[in-house]
Protein backbone atom coordinates (compact mmCIF):
# COMPACT_ATOMS: atom_id res chain seq x y z
CA UNK A 1 0.00 0.00 0.00
CA UNK A 2 1.38 3.40 -1.34
CA UNK A 3 0.77 6.36 1.29
CA UNK A 4 2.28 9.94 1.70
CA UNK A 5 4.40 9.10 4.22
CA UNK A 6 6.93 6.22 5.24
CA UNK A 7 6.76 7.34 8.91
CA UNK A 8 4.61 10.00 11.03
CA UNK A 9 6.25 11.72 14.20
CA UNK A 10 4.18 12.82 16.89
CA UNK A 11 5.82 16.10 18.55
CA UNK A 12 8.80 18.12 17.80
CA UNK A 13 11.01 18.33 20.96
CA UNK A 14 14.51 17.39 20.63
CA UNK A 15 13.19 13.19 20.03
CA UNK A 16 10.88 13.73 17.11
CA UNK A 17 13.27 16.51 15.42
CA UNK A 18 16.32 14.33 15.76
CA UNK A 19 14.25 11.21 14.55
CA UNK A 20 13.44 13.40 11.75
CA UNK A 21 17.57 14.03 10.65
CA UNK A 22 17.79 10.69 10.89
CA UNK A 23 14.88 9.91 8.86
CA UNK A 24 15.74 12.14 6.16
CA UNK A 25 19.45 10.96 5.96
CA UNK A 26 18.66 7.96 4.41
CA UNK A 27 15.93 8.96 2.28
CA UNK A 28 12.89 7.93 4.71
CA UNK A 29 9.54 10.30 4.38
CA UNK A 30 8.34 11.65 7.49
CA UNK A 31 6.67 14.23 8.66
CA UNK A 32 6.61 15.98 12.01
CA UNK A 33 3.87 17.09 13.89
CA UNK A 34 3.79 19.85 16.84
CA UNK A 35 0.98 21.73 18.41
CA UNK A 36 3.36 24.36 19.45
CA UNK A 37 4.21 27.09 17.69
CA UNK A 38 7.91 26.73 17.18
CA UNK A 39 10.82 25.41 19.40
CA UNK A 40 10.74 25.31 22.60
CA UNK A 41 10.35 28.79 24.25
CA UNK A 42 12.23 27.96 27.81
CA UNK A 43 15.21 26.50 28.16
CA UNK A 44 14.79 23.10 29.61
CA UNK A 45 17.94 21.14 29.58
CA UNK A 46 20.98 22.81 29.14
CA UNK A 47 23.63 19.64 29.33
CA UNK A 48 24.40 17.67 26.18
CA UNK A 49 26.30 14.52 26.41
CA UNK A 50 29.59 13.52 25.29
CA UNK A 51 27.44 10.43 23.73
CA UNK A 52 24.50 12.96 22.01
CA UNK A 53 27.35 15.37 20.50
CA UNK A 54 28.49 12.30 18.58
CA UNK A 55 25.16 11.55 17.28
CA UNK A 56 24.97 15.63 16.26
CA UNK A 57 28.02 14.69 14.46
CA UNK A 58 26.91 11.89 13.16
CA UNK A 59 24.14 13.62 11.40
CA UNK A 60 26.18 16.66 10.61
CA UNK A 61 25.86 19.47 12.74
CA UNK A 62 27.34 19.08 15.73
CA UNK A 63 29.89 22.67 15.11
CA UNK A 64 26.68 24.39 14.73
CA UNK A 65 25.32 23.57 17.80
CA UNK A 66 28.64 23.80 19.85
CA UNK A 67 29.08 27.23 18.39
CA UNK A 68 25.97 28.13 20.37
CA UNK A 69 25.77 29.04 24.23
CA UNK A 70 28.28 30.77 26.43
CA UNK A 71 30.63 32.43 24.98
CA UNK A 72 34.11 30.34 24.14
CA UNK A 73 35.94 31.04 26.99
CA UNK A 74 33.27 31.09 29.41
CA UNK A 75 34.33 28.05 32.09
CA UNK A 76 31.63 25.63 32.37
CA UNK A 77 32.02 25.18 36.12
CA UNK A 78 29.72 23.52 38.52
CA UNK A 79 29.71 25.84 41.21
CA UNK A 80 27.78 25.55 45.15
CA UNK A 81 27.23 28.63 47.04
CA UNK A 82 25.43 29.27 50.02
CA UNK A 83 23.52 31.86 48.50
CA UNK A 84 24.14 33.34 44.67
CA UNK A 85 26.09 36.33 46.47
CA UNK A 86 26.90 34.26 49.11
CA UNK A 87 30.05 32.54 49.87
CA UNK A 88 31.30 29.50 47.90
CA UNK A 89 31.51 26.15 48.89
CA UNK A 90 32.87 24.28 46.02
CA UNK A 91 33.45 24.35 42.68
CA UNK A 92 33.49 21.30 39.90
CA UNK A 93 36.13 22.87 36.90
CA UNK A 94 35.19 22.27 33.43
CA UNK A 95 36.52 23.69 30.09
CA UNK A 96 34.98 26.17 28.32
CA UNK A 97 34.15 25.33 24.57
CA UNK A 98 36.96 27.05 23.45
CA UNK A 99 39.14 24.32 24.66
CA UNK A 100 36.82 21.51 24.08
CA UNK A 101 38.40 20.33 20.37
CA UNK A 102 41.96 20.57 21.52
CA UNK A 103 40.28 17.78 24.06
CA UNK A 104 38.98 15.58 22.17
CA UNK A 105 41.71 15.79 19.75
CA UNK A 106 44.72 14.70 22.27
CA UNK A 107 42.34 12.00 23.37
CA UNK A 108 44.15 8.21 23.84
CA UNK A 109 42.07 5.83 21.82
CA UNK A 110 41.22 3.25 25.14
CA UNK A 111 41.05 6.48 27.92
CA UNK A 112 37.55 7.08 29.13
CA UNK A 113 37.38 10.12 26.91
CA UNK A 114 38.02 8.90 23.57
CA UNK A 115 35.74 10.63 21.42
CA UNK A 116 35.70 13.51 18.93
CA UNK A 117 33.17 15.29 20.90
CA UNK A 118 32.99 16.13 24.35
CA UNK A 119 30.07 17.58 26.41
CA UNK A 120 28.61 20.89 25.52
CA UNK A 121 26.55 22.95 28.30
CA UNK A 122 23.91 25.00 26.15
CA UNK A 123 20.14 25.24 26.27
CA UNK A 124 17.76 22.93 24.70
CA UNK A 125 16.39 26.61 23.36
CA UNK A 126 19.43 27.37 21.23
CA UNK A 127 19.52 23.07 20.03
CA UNK A 128 15.92 22.63 18.96
CA UNK A 129 16.24 25.07 16.17
CA UNK A 130 19.42 24.23 14.90
CA UNK A 131 17.88 20.07 14.69
CA UNK A 132 14.97 21.50 13.56
CA UNK A 133 16.87 23.46 10.78
CA UNK A 134 18.90 20.32 9.80
CA UNK A 135 15.87 18.43 9.12
CA UNK A 136 13.96 20.84 6.98
CA UNK A 137 16.66 20.58 4.32
CA UNK A 138 16.13 17.13 3.58
CA UNK A 139 13.43 16.93 0.60
CA UNK A 140 11.78 13.66 2.48
CA UNK A 141 11.09 15.39 5.72
CA UNK A 142 8.30 17.99 6.69
CA UNK A 143 8.14 19.85 9.74
CA UNK A 144 4.75 21.02 10.52
CA UNK A 145 4.23 23.10 13.59
CA UNK A 146 0.93 24.59 14.88
CA UNK A 147 -0.48 20.98 14.23
CA UNK A 148 -2.86 19.17 16.29
CA UNK A 149 -2.55 15.48 16.56
CA UNK A 150 -6.17 14.17 17.32
CA UNK A 151 -5.83 10.46 17.30
CA UNK A 152 -4.94 7.54 15.18
CA UNK A 153 -5.88 4.32 14.40
CA UNK A 154 -3.06 1.37 14.01
CA UNK A 155 -4.78 -0.90 10.97
CA UNK A 156 -1.99 -3.71 10.79
CA UNK A 157 -0.71 -2.97 7.54
CA UNK A 158 -0.64 1.00 8.35
CA UNK A 159 -1.57 3.80 10.13
CA UNK A 160 -3.82 6.25 10.05
CA UNK A 161 -3.50 9.75 11.98
CA UNK A 162 -6.16 12.59 12.42
CA UNK A 163 -4.47 16.08 12.70
CA UNK A 164 -6.00 19.83 12.38
CA UNK A 165 -4.14 22.96 12.32
CA UNK A 166 -4.12 24.91 16.08
CA UNK A 167 -5.75 28.07 14.92
CA UNK A 168 -8.86 26.54 13.21
CA UNK A 169 -9.22 24.57 9.94
CA UNK A 170 -9.83 21.32 8.41
CA UNK A 171 -9.71 18.04 9.91
CA UNK A 172 -6.78 16.08 7.64
CA UNK A 173 -6.21 12.45 7.65
CA UNK A 174 -2.77 11.27 7.34
CA UNK A 175 -1.38 7.75 6.64
CA UNK A 176 1.92 5.86 6.83
CA UNK A 177 3.15 2.83 7.47
CA UNK A 178 4.66 3.94 11.00
CA UNK A 179 3.62 6.50 13.67
CA UNK A 180 6.63 7.31 16.31
CA UNK A 181 5.02 8.97 19.80
CA UNK A 182 7.81 11.35 20.54
CA UNK A 183 4.86 13.61 21.84
CA UNK A 184 6.32 14.11 25.53
CA UNK A 185 5.59 13.49 28.68
CA UNK A 186 1.67 13.15 28.65
CA UNK A 187 2.02 11.38 25.58
CA UNK A 188 -1.53 10.81 24.03
CA UNK A 189 -0.07 8.10 22.20
CA UNK A 190 1.04 6.26 25.09
CA UNK A 191 -2.32 6.94 26.81
CA UNK A 192 -4.27 6.09 24.14
CA UNK A 193 -2.11 2.75 23.84
CA UNK A 194 -3.16 1.83 27.32
CA UNK A 195 0.51 1.64 27.77
CA UNK A 196 0.98 2.80 31.83
CA UNK A 197 4.73 4.48 33.01
CA UNK A 198 6.49 2.30 35.60
CA UNK A 199 8.22 3.51 38.71
CA UNK A 200 8.31 5.76 40.67
CA UNK A 201 6.00 9.21 40.36
CA UNK A 202 6.08 10.99 43.25
CA UNK A 203 9.29 10.72 45.20
CA UNK A 204 9.51 13.64 47.64
CA UNK A 205 12.83 15.55 48.62
CA UNK A 206 13.65 19.01 50.33
CA UNK A 207 14.70 19.78 46.84
CA UNK A 208 14.27 18.23 43.52
CA UNK A 209 11.25 16.14 44.92
CA UNK A 210 7.91 18.18 44.42
CA UNK A 211 6.44 21.40 41.96
CA UNK A 212 9.71 23.14 40.67
CA UNK A 213 9.44 26.98 39.37
CA UNK A 214 11.31 27.54 36.72
CA UNK A 215 11.76 31.03 35.14
CA UNK A 216 13.92 32.15 32.36
CA UNK A 217 14.70 35.35 32.90
CA UNK A 218 17.29 38.53 31.80
CA UNK A 219 19.64 40.42 34.49
CA UNK A 220 21.63 43.04 33.54
CA UNK A 221 23.64 43.23 36.82
CA UNK A 222 23.44 39.83 37.91
CA UNK A 223 27.04 39.33 37.53
CA UNK A 224 28.04 42.43 39.36
CA UNK A 225 26.19 40.66 42.58
CA UNK A 226 28.02 37.07 42.43
CA UNK A 227 31.00 37.07 44.48
CA UNK A 228 32.21 33.87 42.75
CA UNK A 229 33.85 33.67 39.43
CA UNK A 230 31.74 32.88 36.56
CA UNK A 231 30.33 29.13 36.66
CA UNK A 232 27.56 27.22 34.22
CA UNK A 233 25.61 26.16 37.14
CA UNK A 234 25.39 27.45 40.68
CA UNK A 235 23.61 26.07 43.65
CA UNK A 236 22.71 27.43 46.48
CA UNK A 237 23.01 25.11 49.40
CA UNK A 238 20.91 26.54 52.68
CA UNK A 239 18.10 26.29 55.18
CA UNK A 240 15.84 28.63 53.29
CA UNK A 241 15.88 28.68 49.68
CA UNK A 242 17.51 25.58 48.04
CA UNK A 243 17.92 26.15 44.14
CA UNK A 244 19.89 26.08 41.14
CA UNK A 245 21.00 28.83 38.21
CA UNK A 246 22.72 28.15 34.89
CA UNK A 247 23.54 31.04 32.80
CA UNK A 248 22.43 30.85 29.40
CA UNK A 249 24.23 33.25 27.38
CA UNK A 250 26.57 33.95 29.73
CA UNK A 251 25.93 37.85 29.28
CA UNK A 252 22.64 38.59 30.51
CA UNK A 253 19.89 35.21 30.71
CA UNK A 254 19.62 33.14 32.97
CA UNK A 255 17.39 29.87 34.24
CA UNK A 256 16.54 29.21 37.98
CA UNK A 257 15.17 26.54 39.55
CA UNK A 258 13.51 26.36 42.96
CA UNK A 259 10.84 23.75 44.92
CA UNK A 260 7.75 25.41 45.59
CA UNK A 261 5.54 24.57 49.09
CA UNK A 262 2.78 23.11 48.95
CA UNK A 263 1.08 26.54 49.54
CA UNK A 264 1.84 27.55 46.04
CA UNK A 265 0.07 27.37 43.04
CA UNK A 266 0.64 27.89 38.97
CA UNK A 267 -1.78 31.03 40.08
CA UNK A 268 0.25 32.84 42.67
CA UNK A 269 3.76 33.16 40.80
CA UNK A 270 3.34 35.63 38.78
CA UNK A 271 6.54 37.51 37.64
CA UNK A 272 6.71 39.54 41.15
CA UNK A 273 6.29 36.04 43.11
CA UNK A 274 9.26 34.53 41.03
CA UNK A 275 11.28 37.64 41.50
CA UNK A 276 11.05 37.12 45.43
CA UNK A 277 11.79 33.73 45.11
CA UNK A 278 14.68 34.39 43.09
CA UNK A 279 15.98 37.13 45.66
CA UNK A 280 15.69 34.64 48.43
CA UNK A 281 18.57 32.23 46.61
CA UNK A 282 20.33 35.55 45.16
CA UNK A 283 21.00 36.78 48.81
CA UNK A 284 20.34 40.28 47.40
CA UNK A 285 18.65 42.55 45.16
CA UNK A 286 19.45 42.62 41.83
CA UNK A 287 17.81 43.16 38.00
CA UNK A 288 15.01 40.62 37.52
CA UNK A 289 13.19 40.87 33.91
CA UNK A 290 11.07 37.60 33.34
CA UNK A 291 10.93 36.03 30.14
CA UNK A 292 9.47 32.61 31.03
CA UNK A 293 8.04 30.98 34.04
CA UNK A 294 7.11 27.83 33.92
CA UNK A 295 6.01 24.67 36.83
CA UNK A 296 7.19 21.36 36.17
CA UNK A 297 7.36 18.05 38.45
CA UNK A 298 10.72 17.19 39.61
CA UNK A 299 11.09 13.40 41.49
CA UNK A 300 10.03 11.51 38.90
CA UNK A 301 11.44 7.77 37.99
CA UNK A 302 9.05 6.47 35.50
CA UNK A 303 9.95 4.33 32.13
CA UNK A 304 6.74 3.09 29.79
CA UNK A 305 5.85 -0.58 30.54
CA UNK A 306 6.53 -0.95 26.68
CA UNK A 307 7.87 0.74 24.01
CA UNK A 308 5.23 0.59 21.39
CA UNK A 309 3.07 -1.77 20.25
CA UNK A 310 2.18 -3.07 16.53
CA UNK A 311 3.11 0.07 14.50
CA UNK A 312 3.22 2.27 16.97
CA UNK A 313 6.26 3.32 18.64
CA UNK A 314 7.23 5.42 21.53
CA UNK A 315 11.06 7.64 22.00
CA UNK A 316 11.45 10.14 24.56
CA UNK A 317 9.58 11.68 27.49
CA UNK A 318 6.81 9.61 25.89
CA UNK A 319 8.59 6.78 26.71
CA UNK A 320 10.74 7.80 30.06
CA UNK A 321 10.90 10.15 32.80
CA UNK A 322 13.54 11.52 34.84
CA UNK A 323 14.46 14.18 37.25
CA UNK A 324 16.56 16.39 35.15
CA UNK A 325 20.12 15.68 37.76
CA UNK A 326 22.78 14.46 35.80
CA UNK A 327 21.11 15.90 32.47
CA UNK A 328 19.72 12.82 31.00
CA UNK A 329 16.01 13.05 29.77
CA UNK A 330 17.10 14.99 26.81
CA UNK A 331 20.30 13.04 25.95
CA UNK A 332 18.33 9.35 26.25
CA UNK A 333 15.59 10.59 24.15
CA UNK A 334 18.06 11.24 21.10
CA UNK A 335 20.20 8.18 22.09
CA UNK A 336 16.41 6.18 21.50
CA UNK A 337 16.18 7.80 18.31
CA UNK A 338 19.71 7.14 17.07
CA UNK A 339 18.20 3.42 17.78
CA UNK A 340 15.51 3.75 16.10
CA UNK A 341 16.26 5.86 12.86
CA UNK A 342 18.12 3.14 11.36
CA UNK A 343 15.55 0.52 12.09
CA UNK A 344 12.91 2.45 10.82
CA UNK A 345 14.65 3.11 7.62
CA UNK A 346 15.29 -0.58 7.42
CA UNK A 347 11.49 -1.20 7.75
CA UNK A 348 10.19 0.82 5.22
CA UNK A 349 12.97 0.11 2.85
CA UNK A 350 12.36 -3.61 2.78
CA UNK A 351 16.00 -5.06 4.06
CA UNK A 352 14.79 -4.59 7.68
CA UNK A 353 13.33 -8.17 9.02
CA UNK A 354 10.29 -8.45 11.10
CA UNK A 355 12.48 -8.16 14.13
CA UNK A 356 14.03 -5.50 13.61
CA UNK A 357 11.63 -2.76 15.39
CA UNK A 358 10.91 -4.97 18.22
CA UNK A 359 14.80 -4.63 18.90
CA UNK A 360 14.49 -1.02 19.23
CA UNK A 361 11.73 -2.19 22.22
CA UNK A 362 13.66 -4.37 23.88
CA UNK A 363 17.43 -2.57 23.77
CA UNK A 364 16.01 0.90 24.98
CA UNK A 365 13.86 0.15 27.62
CA UNK A 366 16.30 -1.14 30.00
CA UNK A 367 18.27 1.94 28.65
CA UNK A 368 15.38 4.05 29.93
CA UNK A 369 15.38 1.90 33.40
CA UNK A 370 19.37 2.29 33.95
CA UNK A 371 19.31 5.72 33.19
CA UNK A 372 16.25 6.97 34.65
CA UNK A 373 17.91 5.44 37.89
CA UNK A 374 21.43 7.09 37.68
CA UNK A 375 19.08 10.06 37.28
CA UNK A 376 17.36 9.31 41.09
CA UNK A 377 20.59 8.76 42.73
CA UNK A 378 22.20 11.68 41.60
CA UNK A 379 19.01 13.71 42.73
CA UNK A 380 18.61 11.82 46.23
CA UNK A 381 22.60 12.96 46.85
CA UNK A 382 21.84 16.46 45.87
CA UNK A 383 18.34 16.94 46.47
CA UNK A 384 18.51 15.25 50.04
CA UNK A 385 21.06 16.28 51.33
CA UNK A 386 20.60 18.62 54.25
CA UNK A 387 23.09 21.43 55.01
CA UNK A 388 23.92 22.10 58.76
CA UNK A 389 21.66 24.96 60.37
CA UNK A 390 25.44 27.45 60.70
CA UNK A 391 25.72 27.16 56.85
CA UNK A 392 25.58 31.37 56.32
CA UNK A 393 27.00 31.73 59.94
CA UNK A 394 30.11 33.94 60.37
CA UNK A 395 32.97 32.40 62.55
CA UNK A 396 34.12 29.50 63.48
CA UNK A 397 30.85 27.14 63.23
CA UNK A 398 29.93 28.56 60.12
CA UNK A 399 33.47 27.91 59.19
CA UNK A 400 33.32 24.95 59.85
CA UNK A 401 29.92 23.95 58.31
CA UNK A 402 31.10 25.28 54.82
CA UNK A 403 33.82 23.49 54.94
CA UNK A 404 31.92 20.23 55.56
CA UNK A 405 29.22 20.95 53.08
CA UNK A 406 32.06 21.67 50.41
CA UNK A 407 33.93 18.07 50.61
CA UNK A 408 30.20 16.81 50.17
CA UNK A 409 29.43 18.86 47.28
CA UNK A 410 32.71 18.32 45.45
CA UNK A 411 32.13 14.83 46.16
CA UNK A 412 28.82 14.84 44.80
CA UNK A 413 29.92 16.86 41.89
CA UNK A 414 32.57 14.43 40.95
CA UNK A 415 29.75 11.87 40.64
CA UNK A 416 27.15 13.84 38.54
CA UNK A 417 29.28 16.49 36.37
CA UNK A 418 31.94 13.53 35.09
CA UNK A 419 30.18 10.57 33.73
CA UNK A 420 31.77 8.89 30.55
CA UNK A 421 30.39 5.91 31.76
CA UNK A 422 27.02 6.58 31.80
CA UNK A 423 26.82 8.12 28.34
CA UNK A 424 29.35 5.85 26.68
CA UNK A 425 28.42 2.76 28.38
CA UNK A 426 25.14 2.21 26.88
CA UNK A 427 25.04 -1.70 25.51
CA UNK A 428 22.23 -3.80 24.46
CA UNK A 429 24.21 -7.06 25.54
CA UNK A 430 21.21 -10.14 24.68
CA UNK A 431 19.58 -8.17 21.72
CA UNK A 432 18.55 -10.42 18.95
CA UNK A 433 20.26 -8.42 16.53
CA UNK A 434 23.73 -8.49 17.88
CA UNK A 435 25.62 -11.49 17.76
CA UNK A 436 28.09 -12.06 21.06
CA UNK A 437 31.49 -13.47 21.16
CA UNK A 438 31.25 -15.26 24.29
CA UNK A 439 32.96 -12.21 26.26
CA UNK A 440 31.47 -11.01 29.41
CA UNK A 441 30.41 -7.56 29.36
CA UNK A 442 32.10 -4.91 31.07
CA UNK A 443 31.13 -3.60 34.21
CA UNK A 444 28.13 -0.41 33.77
CA UNK A 445 30.13 2.28 36.05
CA UNK A 446 29.24 5.73 36.01
CA UNK A 447 32.16 7.80 36.16
CA UNK A 448 34.51 5.50 34.24
CA UNK A 449 34.66 3.99 30.88
CA UNK A 450 37.36 1.52 28.86
CA UNK A 451 35.97 1.32 25.53
CA UNK A 452 35.84 -1.87 24.14
CA UNK A 453 34.63 -3.44 21.01
CA UNK A 454 32.88 -6.34 22.80
CA UNK A 455 29.36 -6.62 20.85
CA UNK A 456 26.62 -4.91 21.93
CA UNK A 457 28.40 -1.49 23.02
CA UNK A 458 29.41 1.71 21.40
CA UNK A 459 32.12 1.07 18.59
CA UNK A 460 35.48 2.37 19.92
CA UNK A 461 36.46 5.38 18.90
CA UNK A 462 40.09 6.49 17.28
CA UNK A 463 41.97 9.15 15.32
CA UNK A 464 43.19 7.94 12.33
CA UNK A 465 46.47 8.51 11.23
CA UNK A 466 45.82 11.59 9.08
CA UNK A 467 43.81 13.07 12.29
CA UNK A 468 40.11 12.62 11.09
CA UNK A 469 38.52 11.12 13.63
CA UNK A 470 36.96 6.85 12.70
CA UNK A 471 33.45 8.00 13.14
CA UNK A 472 33.47 10.16 10.87
CA UNK A 473 34.26 7.64 8.28
CA UNK A 474 31.70 5.06 9.25
CA UNK A 475 28.41 4.90 6.43
CA UNK A 476 24.98 5.49 6.99
CA UNK A 477 24.09 1.83 7.07
CA UNK A 478 26.26 -0.70 8.57
CA UNK A 479 30.39 -0.86 8.04
CA UNK A 480 32.38 -3.49 8.17
CA UNK A 481 36.19 -2.17 9.64
CA UNK A 482 38.98 -4.61 8.11
CA UNK A 483 41.13 -4.62 10.78
CA UNK A 484 43.03 -7.37 9.53
CA UNK A 485 44.78 -7.05 5.82
CA UNK A 486 44.23 -10.75 5.39
CA UNK A 487 40.32 -11.22 6.51
CA UNK A 488 38.24 -11.59 3.54
CA UNK A 489 35.43 -9.24 3.10
CA UNK A 490 33.78 -10.63 -0.01
CA UNK A 491 31.18 -12.90 1.74
CA UNK A 492 30.21 -9.79 3.65
CA UNK A 493 29.47 -7.39 0.26
CA UNK A 494 27.85 -10.42 -0.87
CA UNK A 495 25.49 -10.80 2.07
CA UNK A 496 24.68 -7.16 2.06
CA UNK A 497 23.74 -7.17 -1.73
CA UNK A 498 21.82 -10.62 -1.17
CA UNK A 499 19.89 -8.79 1.61
CA UNK A 500 19.65 -5.24 0.05
CA UNK A 501 21.26 -3.48 3.10
CA UNK A 502 23.47 -0.33 3.12
CA UNK A 503 27.46 -1.90 4.04
CA UNK A 504 30.71 0.37 3.63
CA UNK A 505 34.12 -1.47 4.28
CA UNK A 506 36.14 0.82 5.70
CA UNK A 507 39.85 -0.69 5.76
CA UNK A 508 41.51 0.72 9.06
CA UNK A 509 44.60 -1.98 8.16
CA UNK A 510 46.41 0.07 5.75
CA UNK A 511 46.25 3.54 6.99
CA UNK A 512 48.85 3.77 9.61
CA UNK A 513 46.44 2.72 12.69
CA UNK A 514 46.09 -1.33 11.82
CA UNK A 515 48.05 -1.88 15.64
CA UNK A 516 46.03 0.57 17.79
CA UNK A 517 42.34 -0.71 15.89
CA UNK A 518 43.52 -4.11 16.22
CA UNK A 519 44.16 -3.95 20.27
CA UNK A 520 40.83 -1.88 20.61
CA UNK A 521 38.63 -4.01 18.34
CA UNK A 522 40.63 -7.45 19.32
CA UNK A 523 39.35 -9.20 16.20
CA UNK A 524 40.20 -9.04 12.10
CA UNK A 525 36.57 -7.72 10.97
CA UNK A 526 33.71 -5.77 12.92
CA UNK A 527 30.77 -4.92 11.66
CA UNK A 528 29.13 -1.71 13.25
CA UNK A 529 25.49 -0.91 13.16
CA UNK A 530 24.39 2.74 11.81
CA UNK A 531 24.47 3.81 15.37
CA UNK A 532 27.24 3.26 15.99
CA UNK A 533 27.49 -0.44 18.13
CA UNK A 534 29.21 -3.07 17.40
CA UNK A 535 27.05 -5.64 16.02
CA UNK A 536 29.55 -8.64 16.09
CA UNK A 537 33.19 -9.01 15.48
CA UNK A 538 35.56 -11.79 14.82
CA UNK A 539 37.90 -13.49 12.12
CA UNK A 540 34.72 -15.70 10.16
CA UNK A 541 33.82 -14.43 7.04
CA UNK A 542 32.12 -17.82 6.49
CA UNK A 543 28.88 -16.44 9.14
CA UNK A 544 28.96 -13.03 7.14
CA UNK A 545 25.01 -13.57 6.11
CA UNK A 546 23.49 -15.33 8.72
CA UNK A 547 25.59 -11.76 11.14
CA UNK A 548 24.45 -9.55 8.77
CA UNK A 549 20.84 -10.98 8.52
CA UNK A 550 20.34 -11.18 12.33
CA UNK A 551 21.93 -7.55 12.50
CA UNK A 552 18.86 -6.58 10.05
CA UNK A 553 16.21 -8.17 12.27
CA UNK A 554 15.83 -11.49 10.11
CA UNK A 555 15.25 -14.33 12.61
C1 LIG B 1 12.76 22.55 33.61
C2 LIG B 1 13.37 21.41 32.88
C3 LIG B 1 14.74 21.23 32.92
C4 LIG B 1 15.30 20.17 32.24
N1 LIG B 1 16.66 19.98 32.28
C5 LIG B 1 17.22 18.94 31.60
C6 LIG B 1 18.63 18.73 31.54
O1 LIG B 1 19.40 19.49 32.11
N2 LIG B 1 19.10 17.69 30.83
C7 LIG B 1 18.27 16.82 30.16
O2 LIG B 1 18.76 15.90 29.51
N3 LIG B 1 16.93 17.00 30.19
C8 LIG B 1 16.39 18.03 30.88
N4 LIG B 1 15.04 18.24 30.86
C9 LIG B 1 14.21 17.31 30.14
C10 LIG B 1 14.14 17.62 28.66
O3 LIG B 1 13.70 18.94 28.44
C11 LIG B 1 13.19 16.62 28.04
O4 LIG B 1 13.63 15.33 28.43
C12 LIG B 1 13.17 16.71 26.52
O5 LIG B 1 12.56 17.88 26.07
C13 LIG B 1 12.44 15.51 25.96
O6 LIG B 1 12.32 15.63 24.58
P1 LIG B 1 11.11 14.96 23.82
O7 LIG B 1 11.31 15.35 22.40
O8 LIG B 1 11.00 13.55 24.19
O9 LIG B 1 9.80 15.65 24.41
P2 LIG B 1 9.34 17.16 24.41
O10 LIG B 1 10.50 18.08 24.31
O11 LIG B 1 8.43 17.33 25.55
O12 LIG B 1 8.53 17.29 23.05
C14 LIG B 1 7.24 16.72 22.92
C15 LIG B 1 6.47 17.53 21.92
O13 LIG B 1 5.25 16.87 21.61
C16 LIG B 1 4.30 17.86 21.32
N5 LIG B 1 2.96 17.28 21.43
C17 LIG B 1 2.39 16.68 22.51
N6 LIG B 1 1.14 16.28 22.21
C18 LIG B 1 0.91 16.63 20.92
C19 LIG B 1 -0.22 16.51 20.04
N7 LIG B 1 -1.38 15.93 20.42
N8 LIG B 1 -0.11 17.00 18.79
C20 LIG B 1 1.05 17.60 18.37
N9 LIG B 1 2.13 17.76 19.17
C21 LIG B 1 2.06 17.27 20.42
C22 LIG B 1 4.59 18.95 22.33
O14 LIG B 1 4.10 20.20 21.90
C23 LIG B 1 6.11 18.90 22.44
O15 LIG B 1 6.73 19.90 21.65
C24 LIG B 1 14.46 19.29 31.52
C25 LIG B 1 13.09 19.50 31.48
C26 LIG B 1 12.54 20.55 32.14
C27 LIG B 1 11.06 20.76 32.09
Amino acid sequence: MSHAFDVIVAGGGPAGLTLANELGLRGVRCVVLDQKESTTPAPQANATQARTMEHFRRLGFASEIRALGLPPDYPTDVAYLTRFSGHELARFRMPARARTDAIARSSVSGGAWSTPEMPHRCSQLFIEPVIRRNAEKYPSVSVRFSTRMLDFVDHGTHVSVRVEPVAGGPIETLEAAWLVGCDGSRSPIRYALGIEMAGEGKIERDFLGGRMYAAYFASSDLYQHLKADRAWMYWTINRGRRSLMAAIDGKETFVFHTQLSAEESAETIDAERGQALFEQAMGARCDFRLIHGAIWHAGYMLVAQSYGRGRVVLAGDAAHLFTPTGGLGYNTAVDDVANLGWKLAGAVQGWGGAGLIDSYRTERRPIGLRNTSRARAFADSIGGYVPSESIEADGPAGEAARAHAGDYLLDHARREFNIPGITFGVRYDGSAIVTGDGSPPPEDVINDYRPNAIPGGRTPHLWLANGESLYDHLGIGFTLLRIDAAADTTRWQAAADKIGCPLKILDLSANGCAAEAATLYGAALALIRPDQHVAWRGDDAQAARTILARACGHA
